[in-house]
């Protein structure tokens, strides 16, 4: 039987992937500060656990795992990211996990290692037209991030392939856009567009209001997880290393966004713009390198998976509030 190690198993992508996994017949460990908030876990072993610790990282790691995905970051959408107050703990908590697994990893001998970066690591300067936003895997450097979220992650990027190159380990690299889904933070400050387009629209009465950071003409695109999924389990099974773009090539701006989840909930709202942090002014998956690698990539459209998603965030809305106006 196959063994995998999820880290960062109690979050979003996390506890997805462990059940996708279980599902393909692997035998799974999964790691966190906690367990999965909205559903019980698809591991067949669960560690609370501190991946900032050495000793916790030896000890998870206790043999030559044939897969382990490295997930487990100090994240959130841009209310935790682009504020600037969570700064020095995004480095040091996501840096030492990083640091602590790759090492880990390397002396357990384990077969093979994914790394989750991000979308954020790409540069500022490419990224000021939404309409036409460049993220190909090799624009990348000269590097300027417009967040230490993303400093992180490119610094985490050159440690794996550092290790892969002094080391001989098996790495494999994606960076993803903007990954989306239900059983996610929805309502606890790291949440990230979608969800809280959702949970907005969710506790709106038709006919009212909603409010918005920014003008919402800035563009991005969303990646269904189950999409994000099939995408890491094709790269773990491919001989290529990345970093690769896993993300939908499907652009919209957040007023779009908006709209759709209003089709979603069958409500027509007003949208208030407000300010609050925002991040690049565009941005888009470009997924050539991936459909070249491995034959493949994302197509679902966008409207697919927020139909999926918006009941379960109606769902957490209405448990959370009885009394709340939506219908
Ligand atoms: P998430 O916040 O839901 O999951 C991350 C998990 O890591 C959390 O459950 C958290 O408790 C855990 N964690 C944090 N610090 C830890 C520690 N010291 N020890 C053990 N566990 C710890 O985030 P997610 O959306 O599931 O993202 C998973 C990975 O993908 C992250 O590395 C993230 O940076 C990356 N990513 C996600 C997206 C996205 O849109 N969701 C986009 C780009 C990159």
């Amino acid at each position: 039987m196959k063994t995998a190690l999820v880290c960062g198993a109690g979050g979003f992508i996390g506890s997805h992937l462990a059940k996708r996994l279980k599902g393909e017949g692997y035998w799974v460990r999964g790691i966190d500060l906690k367990y999965p908030e909205f559903a019980e876990t698809a591991a067949d072993d669960f560690v609370i656990g501190d991946l900032r610790d050495p000793r916790v990282c030896e000890s998870v790691v206790d043999q030559p795992f044939d897969d382990i995905y490295q997930l487990a970051a100090d994240m959130g959408g841009a209310g935790f990211v682009f504020t600037g107050e969570n700064d020095a703990d995004i480095m040091h908590n996501s840096g030492l996990i990083n640091l602590n697994m790759v090492a880990s990893s390397c002396t357990a001998g384990v077969k093979k290692i994914f790394y989750s970066s991000s979308a954020c690591m790409y540069p500022e300067y490419n990224q000021t037209d939404p309409d036409n936003p460049k993220c190909s895997e090799d624009s990348a450097y000269p590097a300027s991030p417009d967040s230490e979220y993303g400093w992180e992650k490119l610094f985490s990027e050159r440690l794996y392939l550092a290790f892969a190159r002094n080391h001989g380990l098996n790495v494999r690299i994606a960076r993803f856009h903007n990954i989306f889904g239900p059983y996610g933070s929805w309502k606890d400050g790291r949440e990230k567009a979608p969800a809280a387009l959702c949970r907005k629209v969710a506790q709106a009465s038709d006919g009212g209001e909603i409010e918005m950071w920014g003008d919402g003409l800035q563009t991005r695109s969303f990646l269904y997880i189950d999409e994000c999924l099939e995408s890491v389990r094709r790269l773990m099974e491919s001989d290529f290393i990345g970093p690769v773009n896993i993300g939908s090539e499907e652009m919209v701006t957040i007023n779009q966004l908006a709209e759709m989840i209003m089709d979603s909930a069958g409500k027509k709202l007003s949208i208030k713009h407000i300010p609050g942090p925002l991040g690049v002014r565009g941005r888009n998956s470009d997924n050539r390198l991936l459909k070249e690698k491995l034959g493949w990539s994302p197509s679902e459209p966008l409207r697919e998976g927020l139909n999926k998603t918006y009941p379960w965030i109606h769902e957490m809305v209405e448990k959370d509030n009885p009394l709340s106006p939506c219908k």
